[in-house]
């Protein structure tokens, strides 16, 4: 029995996990559950997947809540220590690292060092601090493995590194991707989390609709591969049947197809190398009209290049990127900022916020809070322009 800790478990991949999980009960045992706030639906999925331990992160005050967390048979924990107590903890085998932002990082920077199966979904960890989080891993004894589905993709295509020439992820290039141009500027956080293809958070819906979530692969990949910036390659494929490829020199190119379903590379992920149910739809080549491919519009999507800007510029940027993104995706969702200043926000605290050598955490953790205070006034200055 593999013992199984979930970070992010009321999420969307969250509950893709707990769905797998629930299919093989033989072999996989719910250990921890976390959420950051809302007390109900965490202890709902203590209910039904009975787990030793629950975290609610954001919380600070008991009341009556440890009772009734003890008689859906968990010990709850307060506060985010509990994240990486969960992480680490010696009787944990593997963690779901699915918590969204850099709220993620010290978790599974926690999981890393410890030595854990890490089923990596939080890229803005890798994206933050990739070189660490690798490091710690290595050190620590931990298998990294990916669950975007991209990544996951890429790793199931993956052999033989010195024959590889290059990695190909596909976008599905969002809800936006032939919405006339002067149409940007109004559109709404709904249409905005409206993706054709996948049910996700929030958070990563607009990052797919501004391709920064592409970016964040990028960055990702570069980090999960070890793979420099122009040998991962992005093309838009609207169907999102096709996870992403790898060619070899010899021209061959392997892909990774399977209906859209964060299930597959969730299962894929949990039971590597052997293959269980994930309950996903079988996929029917038959029945699909066509596969289109196409060259991302960069003028569109300046998230994209903003993003390899910053994983050449290296260093503490990409998590200067990310922590702009952050604040910039929230004003929007806030409705405080039209979706077209998110990338303007981006570009302008990349080039306010000096980078400096990403040595160890607390460097990072200096940049992230620095990047995410010049976006704010960022912000607040379109703010000021726009009243
Ligand atoms: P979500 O918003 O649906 O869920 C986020 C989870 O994190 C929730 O359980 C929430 O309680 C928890 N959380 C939020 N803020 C927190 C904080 N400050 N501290 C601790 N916990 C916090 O997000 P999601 O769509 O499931 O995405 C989770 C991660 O997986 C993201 O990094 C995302 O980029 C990545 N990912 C998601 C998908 C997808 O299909 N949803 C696909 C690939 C990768
Ligand atoms: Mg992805």
């Amino acid at each position: 029995m593999m013992n199984i800790a979930v970070l992010g478990a009321t999420g969307s991949v969250g509950a893709s996990t707990l769905d797998v999980l629930g299919r093989c009960t033989d072999r996989y045992r719910v250990f921890a559950l976390t959420a950051h706030a809302g007390a109900e639906p965490l202890l709902e999925l203590c209910r039904r997947h009975r787990p030793r331990f629950a975290v609610l992160s954001g919380v600070s005050e008991q009341r009556d809540l440890g009772r009734k967390f003890k008689e859906a048979g968990a010990e709850l924990l307060l506060g985010p220590a509990g994240l990486e107590a969960m992480a680490s903890h010696p009787d944990c085998d593997a963690v779901m690292a699915a918590i969204v932002g850099a709220a993620g990082l010290a978790s599974t920077l926690a999981a890393a060092r410890a030595g854990k199966r890490v089923l990596i979904a939080n890229k803005e960890a890798l994206v933050m601090a990739g070189p660490l989080l690798m490091r710690a891993a290595q050190e620590g004894g931990a298998r990294v493995l990916p669950v975007d589905s991209e990544h996951n993709a890429v790793f199931q295509c993956f052999s033989e590194k010195q024959f590889i020439k290059k990695i190909v992820l596909t976008a599905s290039g969002g809800p936006f991707r032939t919405t006339p141009l002067e149409k940007l500027a109004g559109v709404t956080p709904e249409q905005a989390c409206a993706h054709p293809n996948w049910v996700m958070g929030r958070k990563i819906s607009v990052d797919s609709a501004t391709m920064m979530n592409k970016g964040l692969e990028v960055i990702e990949a570069r980090w999960l591969f070890d793979l420099a910036p122009e040998r991962i390659e992005v093309v838009i494929h609207p169907q999102s049947i096709v996870h992403s490829m790898v060619e070899y020199l010899d021209g061959s190119v392997i892909a990774q197809l399977s209906n859209p379903d964060m299930r597959v590379p969730i299962a894929h992920a949990l039971a590597y190398p052997e293959r269980i149910d994930s309950g996903a739809k079988p996929l029917d080549l038959t029945t699909l009209s066509s596969l289109t491919f196409e060259k991302p519009d960069h003028a569109r999507f300046p998230c994209l290049d903003l993003a390899y800007h910053a994983l050449r510029a290296g260093g503490t940027a990409p998590a200067v990127l990310n922590a702009a993104n952050e604040v910039a995706v929230e004003a929007f969702l806030e409705r405080r900022l039209p979706f077209t200043a998110i990338p303007a926000v981006i570009e302008e605290t990349l080039g306010s916020v000096a980078a400096g050598a990403a040595g160890d955490l607390g460097a990072v953790l200096a940049a992230d809070s620095e990047a995410r205070r010049a976006a704010a006034g960022r912000v607040q200055r379109f703010l000021g322009r726009a009243a």
